[in-house]
């Protein structure tokens, strides 16, 4: 479904991404672990868009995202939720999901249709539906990423890039979210990437897994081993 190779990004002279190459298919979840600042988000950046490649070379569902700018991107079917959730904090959660919706109005899709895309978004996380009036401001930190997330599902992805949705949450709630992106790939095949400083978390839930250390992929493999390896676990599950 996506397919990254080579890829080199900077920031000036910063040079963040080096050869990266990985790929995903279709109803994967996929993790990026590494410690603070290994390049991740600028991955999930490179694939939105909001930070283009140098080099290298992106394909999703076989067509080019190189030069694509972010709004054709979401409108092909790849979704952000940014860091620190970064919700309209003085709109309701309800306007904040309309908002996710934007492109499709702008498509003139069914107002309708939308509408029921709302209801399901509250079906996913009923506490979104009970607070839909309210300033998304106001919401507690694991409710801001539940909104954060249906936002970028109001989009319709086929690929959801998800940049630390445990930060600062409490385990119940963590596991809460989870189990809703579990939930997209069952009923939706959703596909989802991953990024994670947690990486006990991550490599819990995700399918695959890709290491990165300053701006390189230097491990790969399923979740599944990765926790079972003793790098990893020195190095990012904190086990001697
Ligand atoms: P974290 O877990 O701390 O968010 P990360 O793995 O997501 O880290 P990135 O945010 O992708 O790392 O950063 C990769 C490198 O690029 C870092 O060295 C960082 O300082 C640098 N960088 C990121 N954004 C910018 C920017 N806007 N301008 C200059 N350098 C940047």
């Amino acid at each position: 479904m996506l397919k990254v190779v080579n890829i080199n990004t900077y920031y000036g002279k910063v040079h963040a991404l080096k050869n990266v190459s990985l790929h995903l298919n279709r109803g994967e979840i996929i993790a990026l672990i590494g410690a603070n600042g290994a390049g991740k988000t600028t991955i999930l950046n490179t694939l939105s868009g909001v930070t283009p490649p140098e080099s290298g070379t992106l394909q999703f569902m076989g067509q080019q995202l190189t030069g694509i700018a972010p709004d054709r991107i979401v409108k092909i079917g790849i979704s952000q939720v940014p860091e620190g959730r970064q919700v309209f904090k003085g709109l309701s959660v309800e306007d904040n999901l309309q908002l996710g919706a934007y492109l499709r109005f702008r498509n003139r899709e069914s107002k309708d249709v939308i509408k029921q895309d709302i209801g399901h978004i509250y079906d996913l996380f009923p506490r979104l539906e009970e607070r839909r009036k309210q300033m998304a401001g106001t919401l507690s930190g694991g409710e801001q990423q539940m909104l954060a997330i249906g936002r970028a599902l109001m989009a319709k992805p086929k690929l959801l890039l998800l940049d630390e949705p445990s930060m600062g949450l409490a385990p119940l709630v963590v596991q809460e979210i989870f189990a809703v992106i579990e939930r997209l790939r069952t009923d939706e095949g959703t596909t989802v990437l991953l990024v994670e400083q947690n990486a006990k978390v991550a490599l819990k839930m995700a399918d695959r897994a890709y290491v990165l250390e300053t701006g390189r992929v230097i491990l790969e493999g399923a979740a599944a081993e990765l926790l079972e390896n003793k790098d990893v676990q020195r190095a990012y599950l904190g086990k001697e």
